[in-house]
């Protein structure tokens, strides 16, 4: 049996109905996994197909949608069902017509509602990936704690073994240190997050309804979310006027706004290494510039 029916025979036992394709497309847009449209006769599926070795981080992805998908805060694809065969893994969830007009106040608007859901501690129930990387999610009562943890450390081990300069290091372990000194007047609930809101992981319907896909969800600062719409490409002015006036941000957000994405430079450091570790630099300097101002 090939890949395509055994995904069939699997939605047919989910569903309880016979599902047979009729059209299957690739989808690009993706950077980790392939993806393809099915359109078969019980409506269309996204897919998305890796090696079978990564089925875990599908199951991650599938126990992060349902999360965010629970709180009827934003539309988010309904997970399907998901297997392995033939060495590959599978995911496979409703199909949302996306490429609608811009909303990006209703947006604003959705993601405080996601945000006002929150845990008792900070993570997650299970650990799940940033990208393609491993990502730690063991429950912390202490925010920096967790950060240092399950976010900074991790990526400064990771830089270490990839040969990083070793000013990148010293300087990251320099922060590390000095974590606490962002956190003297601020204190963050842990808020259901999307993890890995960059501008390829939102997208709005044809109705211009805002639509979250492709999370790496835990319970953490929402200013991690917020920081990351702004980091590759922007929701724009709006979005930012919209969450604000649902929940304000506190006026630091715009210092910590560059320790929560140097997070994620160092994954791209680790992920595609190139220039990231210049980018890290920077910020790295900034952030430490701001603990002597
Ligand atoms: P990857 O995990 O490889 O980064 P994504 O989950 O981001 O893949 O999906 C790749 C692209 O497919 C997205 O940028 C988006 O345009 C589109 N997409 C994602 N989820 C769906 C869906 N449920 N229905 C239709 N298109 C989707």
């Amino acid at each position: 049996m090939d890949l395509i029916t055994a995904i069939a025979a699997s939605l047919s036992a989910t569903l309880k109905r016979p599902v047979r394709i009729e059209t299957s497309q690739s989808v690009s847009g993706g950077s980790i996994n392939s993806a393809l449209s099915l359109e078969t006769t019980a409506g269309r599926f996204f897919i998305k197909i890796n090696k079978a070795h990564l089925a875990d981080m599908f199951a991650a992805e599938a126990d992060g949608l349902e999360a965010l998908k629970s709180t009827d805060a934003m539309k988010v694809p309904r997970v399907i069902a998901l297997g392995t065969h033939a060495g590959f893994s599978w995911l496979a969830m409703e199909f949302m017509d996306l490429g609608g007009p811009a909303h990006p106040a209703r947006f604003g608007e959705a993601l405080a509602r996601l945000h006002l859901q929150r845990g008792d501690t900070f993570g997650w129930q299970r650990n799940n990936t940033i990208g393609s990387t491993p990502q730690c999610n063991t429950p912390h009562a202490d925010w920096v704690e967790f950060w240092r943890h399950c976010r900074l450390g991790p990526q400064l081990e990771f830089a270490h073994r990839d040969g990083a300069p070793r000013a990148l290091i010293a300087a990251g372990e320099r922060l590390y240190e000095a974590l606490p000194a962002f956190f003297t007047d601020y204190r963050p609930e842990p808020s259901l997050l999307h993890g890995d809101l960059w501008s390829g992981n939102w997208g709005f319907e044809r109705t211009g309804e805002p639509v979250l896909f492709d999370p790496a969800v835990y319970y953490g600062d929402r200013e991690t979310d917020i920081a990351m719409t702004g980091l590759f490409g922007s929701p724009g002015r709006e979005f930012y006027a919209a969450y604000d006036a649902a929940w304000p941000l506190d006026p630091g957000y715009q210092v910590r706004t560059t320790l929560y994405n140097l997070y994620h430079i160092l994954n791209h450091h680790h992920l595609f290494g190139g220039g990231y570790a210049t980018q890290a630099q920077r910020m790295l300097a900034v952030l430490l510039a701001e603990l002597e101002a």
